[in-house]
């Protein structure tokens, strides 16, 4: 058997979350330097002072990040006197800063530690960094050699945050317990994959419980109980489970039809005025529609129903005329290479799936009008 790693994410969450810096960083120097959105940096500007208050650590300087995930950007770092002389980056902001901090770390081999200040996505706890051109389009996975070594999540710079990322973060995070669970249904699977199926039915059940409560405190500036546990289920759950079911080339269960359905609708006209978990938690009505998973799909829309996500495509905008060109573009994704056979995931099974899913979408609104 091969040898390998499996690095585990470490985090630190609440409204006093960076006082644990301290204790957290100092067994990897003195000298940290910030890098980050301009935002993201003023919004946790006095937060990080206060966290390193009266302590060994230093805050040396706060560097703008150059607003994209973009190898120009984390070269233009990797560059900077400043950031080369720190013993450790702290990074801050959301999926893109983080990527690009990780990316930067990884090139020097420096400690990073990652504050998300949106809960939208996993990127301050996964092995991964989605690149983009210089342009914003996207250009490759880039794959770091460790995890950040801590996040800390500050519940009071969450609850500032924009309400509508919180929204997309949970459509987009009600994707991976079935996804997981449907993609690795027929495989053999060993004991990376086997916990990361385990850890992925902990995903959904806490957003049907808390979300519409997380939104309203959210929209209201108010750190909660709820919302914490919304942030840790698309923070941590998700990237947890990210990590231990995708490898670069090897076996890959972290997402399925309902990626596949948003991957898809990126060809129509006016998908692209959602949002990416706006979508994919449509995405997930469809793959419960195709797993036959009827009393899960009913919940969900239910619940999609009561926090304004979308339960059929005319709520993305999208008519049934259009089911053709997304799947055409279905087949072209990661999520189609790595499907199973046993599944039977063809063009027209996951055009049927769409028009049922449709179907049941409109016939739930009008009885609910
Ligand atoms: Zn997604």
């Amino acid at each position: 058997m091969k040898t390998y790693t499996v690095s585990l994410p470490s985090y630190t969450i609440g409204e006093d979350a960076y006082k644990s810096i301290p204790e957290v960083c100092k067994f990897y120097g003195k000298n940290a330097v910030v890098i980050g959105g301009k935002i993201a940096m003023q919004k946790t500007h006095d937060f990080l002072l206060k966290g390193v208050e009266n302590s060994q650590i230093n805050i040396t300087d706060f560097i703008w990040y150059g607003g994209d995930a973009s190898y120009a950007n984390g070269d233009k770092l990797i560059n900077d006197e400043r950031v080369k002389n720190a013993d450790m980056l702290f990074v801050v902001g959301g999926g893109r800063a983080c990527d690009c901090g990780k990316y930067v770390a990884d090139v020097l081999e420096k400690p990073v530690f990652t504050f998300p200040t949106v809960a939208s996505n996993c990127a301050s706890v996964t092995q991964i960094c989605v690149m983009y051109n210089e342009d914003g389009s996207f250009c490759n996975y880039y794959y770091p050699k460790k995890l950040a070594n801590h996040a800390f999540i500050n519940s009071a710079v969450i609850a500032d945050s924009p309400e509508k990322l919180l929204w997309a973060g949970i459509g987009d995070a009600l994707s991976k317990e079935c996804e997981v669970i449907f993609s690795s249904k027929y495989a053999d699977l060993f004991h990376t994959t086997l916990m990361g199926r385990q850890m992925s039915r902990i995903c959904t059940s806490p957003l049907l419980t808390y979300g519409k409560k997380a939104l309203d405190d959210i929209k209201a500036k108010k750190p909660s109980f709820e919302l914490d546990q919304v942030t840790l289920d698309i923070i941590i759950s998700t990237g947890i489970v990210s990590n231990l079911t995708t490898t670069a080339d090897d076996y890959y269960y972290n997402s399925s039809i309902a990626h596949m359905v948003y991957n898809g609708t990126t060809v129509t006209k006016n998908a692209h005025n959602h949002l990416h978990g706006e979508v994919v938690s449509l995405g997930v009505l469809c793959l419960l529609t195709f797993d036959k998973n009827f009393e899960e799909r009913d919940k969900i829309m239910k619940f999609n129903a009561s926090v304004g996500l979308p339960v059929c495509f005319g709520d993305i905008e999208v008519e049934q005329s259009d089911f053709e060109a997304i799947a055409e573009k279905a087949t072209k994704t990661t999520e189609w290479a790595h499907r199973a056979p046993e599944a039977n995931i063809t063009k027209e099974t996951l055009i049927a799936c769409m028009k049922e899913t449709d179907e049941c979408g409109k016939k739930f609104k009008k009885e609910n009008a």
